[in-house]
């Protein structure tokens, strides 16, 4: 697969910026085995676009058009790309709320012209923009492939890891192995700090990325055999597993619920819930996994207080004493919950996940998680950020939750 780099902006032929760009793309390009035989540069100019388009479609499969994306009247790119094969620019409501939702997060009205960034050619695949508001596009059309991507820098970058390097992967002359390591209970910059050395690694490249707000490492070898690309990311994996090792759990596509189903399983255990805070998510979740009645039996959604004591017989006086936002309630709840279902691990979770409710002494995102098992119990009480939204106070309480029933049945 040829590629070709074509660059859109006056200001880079005025030598006013300087073509990042074109040589970020070049080095991503030849880290992939993809020859980039020609890189061009074009000004704000329909015609002279296209004519670029012209000349790079006859040499080059892959083309690849940054700059030019923005919603005043000179940013024509998309304009011009969708012309010189003639086509319409559809209107995608979709990216249209994601600019929308760009602007109302900073407070700001959105400008009737960014509505320009919401057209894209019919058939082409939009790339999000995390950090800005102009979307690109993967189009392929008249057997080119070709992509669409913003000026800015910044933007570019993100868009091409988070995106564009894996819908390029296929064209790669290498063997490319991939692996993503899951690791609970590190913050992010603790952890980017830990690997810092080996994030300079060249092959296999490591890379830190947040999944469901807990850090993920991204392992990726090139090799000419898939058997050589596998060498080279154990041979990282270990050396990651050195420093951390006692926050990772899990690969690729494996979810907590996963890992603890596996344990259950492998140890012959069951496990009974009952939930306040997180409203049957942790039971959702535990279900999600296929085989899990082996070891799921009966669960409790205890929101109110009553229902606390009536169902789960919880000590009203302990409801009374400590509240139900409490380590001795948590504690209850998880016993509870074991010895009524008769399962031999309980786990009783309770918290506020706001935004109301909070006090001074138990704000908002505080949680306790209880786990009990016949000659065993731990509670751990859990501050999640109460900037949070109610939604995503939920979602973390669950996943500490299963993660912490992932350590207690590891060493029943
Ligand atoms: P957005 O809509 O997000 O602003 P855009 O696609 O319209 O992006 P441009 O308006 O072309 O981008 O450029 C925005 C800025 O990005 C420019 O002012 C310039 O600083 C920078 N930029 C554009 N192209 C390049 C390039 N090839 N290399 C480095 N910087 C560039």
């Amino acid at each position: 697969m040829k590629a070709e780099i074509l660059c859109i902006g006056t200001e880079l032929l005025l030598g006013d910026t300087v073509n990042t760009n074109a040589t970020y793309i070049s080095q991503k390009l030849a880290k992939l085995g993809l020859d980039c035989f020609y890189h061009s540069v074009a000004g704000d100019n329909s015609q002279k676009i296209k004519s670029a388009i012209d000349v790079a479609v006859k040499r080059a499969e892959l083309i690849i058009i940054t700059g030019g994306l923005g919603p005043t009247d000179d940013d024509i790119t998309m304009q011009s790309v969708a012309e010189y094969f003639n086509k319409e620019l559809v209107f995608n409501e979709e990216s249209y709320q994601k600019i929308e939702e760009f602007f109302s997060s900073r407070n700001r009205e959105i400008p009737q012209k960014a509505k320009k960034q919401a057209y894209f050619p019919e058939n082409a695949k939009v790339i999000a923009n995390p950090a800005g508001t102009a979307p690109g596009i993967f189009w392929e059309i008249e057997n080119r492939h070709i992509i669409v991507l913003p000026g800015v820098p910044g933007e570019l970058h993100k868009m091409w890891e988070d995106s564009v390097q894996n819908y390029l992967e296929k064209f790669s002359k290498y063997v490319l192995v991939k692996r993503f390591m899951k690791f609970f209970g590190i913050p992010e910059g603790t952890l980017g700090q830990e690997i810092k050395d080996l994030m300079e690694s060249d092959n296999p490249t490591v890379a830190p990325l947040i999944s469901e707000g807990q850090p993920d490492i991204r392992i990726v070898a090139k090799a000419k055999t898939k058997q050589e690309a596998e060498n080279l990311i154990k041979n990282m994996e270990k050396q990651i597993l050195d420093r951390l090792g006692e926050f990772f759990w899990g690969y690729d596509e494996d979810t907590l619920e996963k890992a603890v189903g596996e344990i259950l399983i492998r140890k012959n255990l069951t496990v009974a819930v009952a939930e306040s805070c997180t409203g049957g998510l942790i039971s959702s979740k535990l279900t999600d996994v296929p085989g899990s009645s082996s070891y799921t039996k009966l669960n409790f959604i205890t929101y109110s207080n009553e229902a606390k004591i009536k169902t789960l017989k919880v000590s009203p006086d302990l409801i009374k004493g400590y509240g139900a936002v409490s380590e001795p309630v948590a504690r209850e709840m998880a016993e509870k919950a074991r010895k009524i279902s008769k399962t031999d691990i309980g786990l009783g979770i309770t918290g506020i996940a706001g935004p109301a409710g909070g006090t001074s002494e138990k704000p908002v995102g505080l949680v306790y998680i209880g786990i009990s098992a016949d000659n065993r119990e731990e509670v751990h009480k859990i501050n999640i950020n109460p900037a949070f939204t109610r939604k995503v106070i939920k979602c973390r309480a669950s996943r500490y939750a299963l993660n912490l029933l992932r350590l207690f049945i590891s060493k029943t």
